[in-house]
């Protein structure tokens, strides 16, 4: 017997009808190149939103069509985030802090028709234009340039009138995505309309983001990875204020549009909080953090004393989650469930330091090598393996398909424990689990000891070759300002929580770790420079 409900599609177009409806005169402020802020509503969003559709359509770009960009985050990101898919084409975001080759091979991929492009990234433009000859027309956002298309004129000779948004099916792809490569080539994920909504819903939801109608969001990582965790989805279905940072992302640009701009809730990767916790330490009382209610970080591993920090010293509640490009991205969340009971100031850290448990719709397993499903008994290491109406089924393209099982599951790379209340603990990337003697050590549980060091800021752990256990840890520490401590500080310090084999072998003192795209920490590169100073 089949229910007799409608059958409603789940669609882009309908959160961008919704702010125009509901919430014209809600704000979206975008800080510009030149550090103003520009200030528009969800109605010249909308207006402005059509108008693109409008002009793109009659530049022929049609169903499934891609349209990329490469931009930074800010109102006419927004713009595209939400025209581009109600018009049945494909967003594309290309990741500016991949290298030209890079872009070019994913453009091309992708076979991107249009490109709007922020004015400060033509040179980076410049640099792989030639990989991508699919490109037919390329607009420059906040300045023009000669021989190219100016988006507000683009917008602003558009005649919409007579144009209106295709009625959809909610399994049209909305949204592109390429994972950034940080293990191999990038691969293209393609998103859509269904996932991206039943995506942000539950993300909405109190337990998880917990983002609603009267929040100020700031979303600090970049549109142009994994959807920005599609946070300007959960803003566009809830009717939630948009204050986004543009190219400024240094923890003083953050914390100055936080005040400024009364925001409630923000979202980045771990290095962005790190640095914002260290300059609150450093100037206690500067800046009025009072309207923040909750901060999400992701993307990598949050080091546990991070999130201690601001809670206890700054009375921001920090919470930890999971994802991947694949899932759109969102997979487990860390909070503490209620029926745990009281539990120890300790455990109740370690818990909302793990990854979390996955959130509604997302089911997890983890198994061995040989495919074994693994017991969820807080000590067998395996790969964690996901499904969900919001994980790829398959790449975009032919790459990649050894990521996914044959009973329908999805291959993470991410080798990890789960707990018996079904917390996930990610020991490490496959490739960078360091195998000492037939041993594996985690090297994410090192960095966050490390990093709990009162005179470290940053630690990454990775594997260098060894003659005789064929890999060893080695740690790269940067300290914090005026700071430092002894290797054998930093051992006896490890001691107290860590097997003696456990131990880094040796460290390395940096003034950064270096980054990846998304401003994790770099491991082949830490592995390509200090990979052999074991090897005598
Ligand atoms: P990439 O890192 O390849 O650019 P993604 O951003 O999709 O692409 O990264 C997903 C990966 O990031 C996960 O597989 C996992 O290794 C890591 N990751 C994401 N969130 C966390 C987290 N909270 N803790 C530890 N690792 C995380």
């Amino acid at each position: 017997l089949t229910g007799r409900m409608m059958d409603f599609p789940l669609t882009v177009t309908h959160l961008l009808e919704r702010v125009r409806t509901f919430f014209p005169g809600v704000q979206v402020v975008s800080r510009r190149g030149d550090r103003s802020l520009e200030r528009r509503t969800y109605k010249d969003i909308y207006t402005r939103g059509v108008r693109l559709a409008a002009a793109l359509a009659k530049l022929g770009v049609g169903p499934g069509d891609r349209v990329a960009t490469l931009c930074w985050n800010h109102g006419e990101h927004l713009e595209a985030y939400l025209a581009v898919p109600a018009m049945g084409a494909v967003l594309h975001t290309l990741n500016l802090r991949l290298a030209p080759s890079e872009i070019g091979y994913i453009a091309n991929h992708a076979k991107d028709r249009v490109l709007l492009v922020d004015k400060s990234l033509l040179p980076l433009y410049a640099k792989f234009r030639a990989d991508v000859p699919s490109l037919e027309h390329v607009f420059v956002l906040d300045g023009k340039e000669e021989g190219l298309g100016h988006y507000e004129s683009l917008i602003a000779n558009s005649d919409p009138s007579g144009f209106t948004f295709p009625k959809l099916d909610e399994n049209t792809a909305a949204m592109l995505c390429y994972t950034s490569g940080t293990t191999g080539k990038a691969k293209g994920v393609l998103y859509s309309h269904r996932s991206t909504v039943l995506h942000a819903l539950v993300a909405c939801m109190r337990d998880n983001l917990g983002i609603g109608e009267d929040d100020v969001v700031l979303p600090v990582v970049p549109m142009f990875h994994a959807a920005a965790w599609g946070l300007p989805y959960e803003a566009a279905a809830t009717g939630a204020k948009l204050v986004f940072p543009g190219p400024h992302l240094d923890p003083e640009s953050i914390l100055d549009l936080i005040e400024r701009e009364r925001v409630t809730f923000a979202g980045g990767v771990p290095t962005i909080w790190i640095g914002i916790l260290d300059r609150l330490d450093r100037e206690r009382g500067r800046w009025d953090l009072s309207s923040l209610r909750r901060m999400i970080v992701g993307g990598a591993a949050a080091p546990p004393a991070m999130i201690d920090g601001f809670a206890k010293r700054h009375g921001i509640e920090v919470i930890h989650a999971w994802g991947m490009t694949e899932m759109n991205p969102l997979g487990t969340l860390a909070r503490v469930k209620a029926g745990m009971g009281t539990i120890s100031e300790q455990r109740h850290l370690a818990y909302r330091s793990s990854q979390g448990y996955p959130v509604v719709f997302v089911e997890q397993r983890h198994v061995s090598d040989d495919g074994a499903v693994l017991p969820w008994d807080n000590a067998s290491m395996g790969e964690l393996e996901v499904r969900g109406p919001w994980v790829a089924s398959t790449y975009f393209g032919d790459e990649g398909a050894d990521r996914f099982t044959n009973d329908g599951w999805f291959k993470t790379g991410d080798v990890v424990t789960i707990c018996p209340e079904g917390y996930v603990r990610i020991c490490d990337r496959s490739k960078d689990v360091i195998k000492s003697g037939g041993e594996w050590i985690s090297s994410v549980a090192l960095e966050s000891a490390l990093m709990a060091h009162p005179a470290v800021l940053e630690a990454a752990v990775f594997a260098a070759t060894h003659p005789k256990w064929s890999e060893r840890p080695v740690a790269a520490v940067v300290f914090r300002e005026g700071m430092r401590a002894s290797e054998d500080e930093l051992a006896t310090h490890l001691a107290a929580t860590f097997p003696k084999y456990w131990l880094p072998d040796a460290y390395v003192v940096l003034p950064q770790i270096p980054r990846t795209s998304t401003g994790k920490f770099l491991k082949t590169k830490l592995r390509d420079d200090f990979g052999s100073i074991l090897e005598k």
